[in-house]
């Protein structure tokens, strides 16, 4: 008796228990539904390389930041959506990435655009899906006395991040610094490859730097050293900003242009990218609702 009693009582307990958890969980889960959605940003340097994807947002607020960054603040399918013209360049882009990433919280992050080809394998139109993208412009370059000359291929790479010390004198940071691009971004634009019907979808490493390379052997140095598929302006640094402050982040640029195999420079391309990027955002939006 006295024993059922006992039992009866810590079953009792558990019970309580057992009820308050799950009270407490359902607490949890609607703060969480009521916590605003963290909204997707997407990037392009250019007006044609970022308007026509903000043409597609519903309900747009146009913000301006300074003089030329601008925010399209708008949603597709209902989700939040920011596009953000950055202007071109390392510097824009770093200023812009760090901006929208303090006032808007983006839960990712792309960067878009046009991008000339190092690899001959790849056509105008192709889109690169930046597994990894590089600064292709910080240097080092050889101790060379005056009148010794410019050496461009002896230049080794810097990796400003190796420390806080000297790059100039730390042999730690003569190493290329890659940035991976983000497993779920990447996943969502696997799936949607067969959406972009001018061109072929590959991955592949995205080099930026404020220069843009017209010489053929120069690009192949490039091509083969650091593995770049394109060049652009502006990447890199967005994936810097991204990483220093734990976004996922994907570079997606489409060739406008290739020196390698006479690819002639075409500007329709960067509306046929932002078109593809359109189908991953709303891919990467439905991956996130399933999760
Ligand atoms: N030819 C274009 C110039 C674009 S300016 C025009 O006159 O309108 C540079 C922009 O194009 C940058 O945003 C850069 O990311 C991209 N770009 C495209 N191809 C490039 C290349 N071969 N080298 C460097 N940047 C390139």
């Amino acid at each position: 008796m006295l024993k059922n009693l006992k039992a009866f009582h810590l079953l009792s307990l558990l019970l309580a228990i057992l009820l308050s958890l799950a009270g407490c969980s359902s607490a949890a889960e609607t703060e969480a539904k009521e916590q605003p959605q963290r909204p997707i940003l997407i990037q392009g340097p250019m007006p044609i390389e970022a308007e026509k994807f903000a043409e597609r947002l519903e309900n747009v607020e146009v913000v301006t930041s300074g003089s030329t960054y601008e925010f399209y603040i708008g949603t597709v399918e209902g989700y939040p959506v920011i596009v953000s013209k950055t202007g071109k360049g390392m510097a824009n882009t770093a200023a812009a990435t760090a901006m929208a990433i303090e006032k808007y919280n983006p839960a990712a992050i792309i960067n878009q655009g046009t991008s000339g080809g190092h690899d001959p394998e790849l056509e105008v139109f192709d889109i690169v899906l930046g597994k990894r993208s590089v600064s292709v412009g910080a240097l080092k370059t050889g101790d060379l006395k005056e009148g010794a000359g410019i050496e461009p291929t002896q230049w080794k790479p810097m990796d400003l991040m190796a420390s806080e010390g000297s790059a100039g004198e730390d042999p730690n940071a003569e190493n290329i610094r890659y940035y991976d691009g983000d497993e779920g971004l990447l996943a969502a634009a696997r799936t949607v490859k067969d959406t972009h019907t001018e061109g072929k979808v590959v991955e592949g490493t995205i080099g930026s730097a404020d220069v843009w390379n017209n010489e053929v052997d120069r690009i192949k140095w490039f091509h083969e050293k650091y593995g770049t598929s394109v060049e652009e302006m502006e990447t890199a640094s967005a994936a810097q900003i991204s990483a220093a402050y734990e976004i996922p982040f994907l570079g997606i640029r489409i060739l406008s242009n290739n020196k390698t195999n006479n690819g002639a420079y075409n500007p329709d391309t960067a509306a046929a990218n932002q078109d593809y990027v359109y189908e991953v955002v709303k891919e990467y939006i439905s991956s996130l609702s399933e999760n």
